[in-house]
């Protein structure tokens, strides 16, 4: 019993272009014949895609559902008592040809896709979500698990059995399965309007951004813009069948081209546009359907048992309560702001010695603060470059810093079959020899392969299923010339680091239940990991060891390395109070209680802002309300914290290593013992108090940003 969502996947839409191949159909009989119909049998279950057609996929999950139905109303009829094993082990054991089919499919629709794939998946979307509903609303079920739990003081379980019935029984009381039948029909009610107004209000914002987008009809108002860019306005006005140049908005508040614009009214009028793009007072204002949200949810969340729905979101989280996330931001505050304010003084030199004669605003923000950039922290991509070769930054820094951490070893796989000629397969062994995990990567760019980067699993690790994990890394570096070097940037080294992280939480894992294994953790855990991984990028140790120069061997000059860690604290204060910006006002409208009367979105984002001292007329927030689809369209509400959150944990666990000789396999093994191999098998409050030997505090957070000196 697992969810079906890929965890990982950046924002990030399918780029349309040269996609060939025909739909599949969900029409074939699922059988023997059928790939996922039994276990793998290469190495670590791998999925045999050389034996995988498009068409296998849909007759695969629908059998894999009804499958998993049947299991799931197997152990809710059973005649015997519930026990531990007849209901909560076997509930880890259903399910399996549906995850078989799921993990490979969303690898595939995720990394190389097509409109068959795509078709499916949109097909089966709701099938899945009503799937996964039909179990946690099975009453049987339930009454099974309630039962279990109200015995567990007597059941002597080990410490992870007993985790995975906390967790098990929350993840059911939380979906409401403990309420009265009335309730529950309430609740139903509930969860579909809410579901309508968060569809409502992405419909909006699509059409309010659309139509927001920026037109001029003189091309001397895009000075600045390269001609690339400029040649992309042209295509985008004819695609609209508009005169001129159009630049369309992108989600967040500031726009990309802001740093290149040199005619201030037409910085003005595009950041308006953007800021504005909700509240036209048309159709398409999302005012009106985010206070309806908010009060929805707020009443969704009472009817739970919680005071607001933040506090039903944070249950389970590792902040645990809305109240515990407010301290963190309110901590990050000083630092941030001070630091921001001291950039946006730098900034306004620069205006100043220019003669421009007017007070630094948010559109002119990333346009001079380009030009600091340039006189302070210029980094240049051409001449760091050549000494980031991809395979070169793969074996000799990202694999090299985890065989010094961990002892870790790892061996390519040109047998194991993949599901683009792209992908390649790494055997991972321990110290000790022994077979540890199968690891893919997926690093270049291809029009069908979603944005960003990410990390999931094909086979996740767990004793009682005796898989060992099978996981992979996505992500769009560029792709060089056949026979040409990649080299990369150092943001592209840092994201190796960083996807490579969450692969070794995925490859140490090392629990019973595939339900508490890897990265199945919380969203403000999750990131943590990853973001620390990043860390051994710069450390002088792996850094000396990789970045050398892909003619001649030579190590990095280094007025360059201290150009790239300077480069590192760059408009810090800025990214981080346009972050925690936007992660407050998201808090305070899912702290607000079923009791409040509606809101009046602009009146509370402001009150919301100036309450915690971040109300600053230079640096807005990184979404407005009206067009914060994280929290409204999406799944992160009263989630937007954790990002930040994960930072705190993985500055704070770097301090750690820090102060206890840094790179070395005790450390490293210490750190995999106690926290990498251990899931959510435990509070993951108290595994990182026990690994760490306090709670985590914000000041190593401040102080990697460079943000302590102007702190308190
Ligand atoms: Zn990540």
């Amino acid at each position: 019993m697992r969810k079906y969502m890929t965890a990982f996947l950046a924002s990030g839409v399918i780029a349309a272009g040269t996609i060939s191949t025909p739909a599949a159909t969900g029409d074939a009989a699922f059988g023997p014949s059928n790939p996922f119909y039994a276990p793998s049998t290469l190495p670590f279950q791998a999925p045999p895609f050389d034996k995988i057609k498009d068409a296998d996929y849909q007759p695969a999950i629908e059998a894999g559902m009804a499958q998993e139905l049947a299991e799931i109303e197997a152990i809710a009829d059973n005649p015997a008592p519930p026990t531990f094993e007849n209901t909560i082990v076997a509930m880890e054991k259903t399910g399996r040809l549906l995850q078989r089919a799921m993990a490979a499919f969303g690898g595939v629709t995720g990394a190389n896709t097509n409109p068959g794939l795509q078709k499916v998946r949109a097909d089966e979307a709701a099938k899945l979500a009503e799937h996964q509903d039909a179990i946690v609303l099975n009453a049987k079920l339930f009454a099974r698990v309630a039962a279990i739990y109200k015995q567990r003081e007597t059941l002597k379980l080990d410490a992870e059995s007993q985790r995975l019935l906390q967790v098990d029984y929350d993840n059911f009381v939380r979906s409401g399965a403990n309420l009265s039948d009335a309730d529950k029909t309430e609740l139903k009610k509930l969860n579909g309007e809410i579901a309508t107004l968060s569809e409502s209000f992405s419909t909006k914002l699509l059409d309010a951004t659309k139509n927001a987008a920026f037109v001029a009809t003189d091309k001397s108002a895009l000075d600045g813009l390269g001609d690339s860019q400029i040649a992309a306005a042209a295509q985008a006005a004819q695609g609209r069948n508009q005169q001129g140049y159009v630049l369309p908005l992108q989600n967040t508040t500031q726009q990309p081209q802001l740093g290149s614009l040199r005619v201030r009214a037409t910085r003005q009028a595009f950041f308006e546009k953007s800021w504005n793009r909700g509240e036209q007072g048309d159709a398409n204002d999302t005012r009106d359907v985010i206070a309806h949200l908010a009060q929805l949810r707020a009443q969704r969340a009472q009817l739970l048992g919680f005071p607001n729905h933040a506090a039903w979101k944070l249950g389970d989280q590792m902040a645990k309560t809305p109240e515990a996330a407010l301290k963190f931001m309110g901590a990050l505050v000083p630092g941030a702001t001070a630091r921001a304010a001291a950039e946006g003084k730098d900034i306004q030199d620069v205006i100043d010695a220019q003669k421009g004669g007017f007070k630094l605003e948010p559109w002119d923000w990333d346009f001079y603060a380009e030009q600091v950039r340039k006189a302070k922290y210029d980094l240049n991509d051409a001449e760091v470059k050549p000494y980031f070769e991809l395979n070169n930054v793969l074996e000799n820094g990202v694999f090299y810093a985890a065989r010094q951490l961990y002892g870790i070893s790892f061996k390519e796989r040109k047998d194991i079959p993949v599901y683009q000629a792209d992908v390649r397969a790494f055997e991972v062994s321990d110290a000790d020899g022994k077979p540890l995990a199968l690891f893919y990567c997926d690093y270049f760019k291809r029009d069908n392969k979603n944005g960003g980067a990410w990390m999931d699993s094909f086979v996740p690790q767990s004793k009682l299923l005796g898989t060992l994990p099978v996981v992979y890394n996505v992500a769009n570096l560029p792709k060089p010339a056949p026979g040409e070097p990649a080299l990369i940037s150092f943001t592209d080294v840092t994201t190796m680091f960083h996807e490579f992280g969450h692969a070794l939480h995925g490859m140490f894992a090392n629990t019973e239940y595939p339900s508490l294994s890897g990265t199945a953790t919380a969203r403000d855990f999750v990131e943590f990991p990853s973001q620390f991984n990043e860390h051994w990028a710069l450390y002088p140790a792996v850094f000396n060891h990789y970045a050398k120069h892909y003619k001649t061997n030579e190590p990095m000059p280094a007025e360059l390395v201290a150009k790239i860690r300077k480069a590192a604290t760059f408009n810090q204060g800025y990214k981080l109070t346009e972050l925690v910006a936007a992660a407050e006002l998201d808090m305070q409208w899912h702290t607000l209680p079923a009791s409040a009367p509606l809101q009046r979105s602009d009146a509370f984002e402001k009150q919301s802002l100036e309450k915690m001292h971040l109300l600053l007329s230079a640096v807005p927030p990184r979404y407005r309300s009206s067009y914060f689809s994280h929290i409204w369209g999406g799944d992160y509400s009263a989630g937007y914290y954790a990002y930040l959150w994960a930072e705190m944990l993985e500055d704070d666990a770097y301090q750690w290593f820090e102060d206890h000789d840094g790179l070395t396999r005790a450390n490293g093994d210490r750190f995999r013992q106690m926290v990498l191999s251990r899931g959510n098998t435990e509070d993951l409050a108290k595994m990182y108090a026990a690994w760490r030997g306090k709670d985590p505090s914000v000041e190593p957070m401040l102080k990697y940003r460079g943000l302590q000196e102007s702190g308190h």
